[in-house]
């Protein structure tokens, strides 16, 4: 994988989903045994599952380069309008912008937490971080005690308020042709650029969002994740896993190391931001 296929700097990435989006497009791979890549960016995940009895998409990319995902599922061979459920991470733009636009193509049903719902109600440009963004109704709210199920797929969520109120990280099985099965994981919002005194107090939320975020990755770092999927690409070296000769080989993501360490450098990264150590990022 070249550093070419990275987002180079900028500002603000908006800026290339505005006015150039091709420049940071990017071919599907499969992740995992029946799950791809198909955000069809390298700034933003996206990830298409299937479960044998329709697909499950976790996350929308932005509305203004929507054509990227689409045709980033197509290309992986699937139908964007077997879409059955949709899952969201959390309220921002970047991962829930493209919904309304999908939602209206799909009729699939939608999720997300109950608690970025309410914050949609009462802040909607900051949910959505844009005031332009299109709002929607989902079908049903996540419960951790509850699995999400379509076909041979269960998902189980998980709360992580900090990066949002309600962030919301994803685990499920996924079983090859031979029996092996991978544990996938997937931190809603690993991003600390809201977890910082002046963000919190700005949002109005709770200064203990820092450090529920900080045990939330504690805790997670322990479990047996064989498949860290990335929500933003750059926050793990996620591109360097695909096999661009062959990108239906997901053995390059196959690594357990790499969401412990993944989700003790982010616990790691917000404890720093607590004792004034670091800047938010
Ligand atoms: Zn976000």
């Amino acid at each position: 994988m070249g550093e070419f296929r990275r987002v180079p700097a900028m500002e603000d990435p908006y800026e290339y989903v505005e006015r150039c989006p091709w420049k940071i497009a990017c071919e599907p791979f499969r992740v995992a045994p029946h799950v791809w890549y198909v955000s069809g960016n390298t700034w933003v995940g996206a990830y298409l599952i299937d479960t044998g009895d329709g697909l499950i998409l976790i996350d929308t990319f932005e509305v203004r380069a929507l054509y990227l995902l689409t045709e980033a599922v197509r290309k992986a061979g699937f139908d964007p309008g077997e879409i059955k459920l949709i899952l969201l991470s959390h309220g921002h733009a970047d991962h829930c912008g493209g919904l309304k636009a999908l939602q209206e193509m799909t009729k699939a049903k939608v999720y997300m937490s109950k608690e970025d719902y309410e914050v949609k109600k009462t802040h909607f440009d900051r949910v959505f971080f844009r005031p332009d963004g299109q709002d929607f109704e989902p079908d049903g709210f996540y419960s951790d005690q509850k699995t999400i199920e379509l076909g041979t797929i269960r998902i189980r969520t998980k709360l992580c308020p900090g990066h949002t109120p309600g962030t919301t990280s994803f685990f499920f099985w996924d079983e090859d042709g031979e029996g092996k099965r991978y544990l996938c994981g997937m931190h809603g919002g690993a991003g600390t650029g809201f977890l910082s005194d002046e963000y919190l107090d700005d949002y109005g939320y709770p200064r203990w969002f820092r450090q529920r975020f900080v045990d939330d990755c504690k805790e997670m770092a322990s479990w047996p994740v064989d498949i860290c999927l990335a929500s933003h690409p750059n926050m793990t070296n996620f591109l360097s896993g695909v096999n661009w000769e062959d990108p239906s080989d997901y053995q390059g993501f196959v690594d357990r190391g790499a969401w412990r360490n993944f989700m003790l450098e982010r616990a790691e990264d917000a404890e720093r931001l607590g004792r004034g150590e670091t800047r938010a990022r």
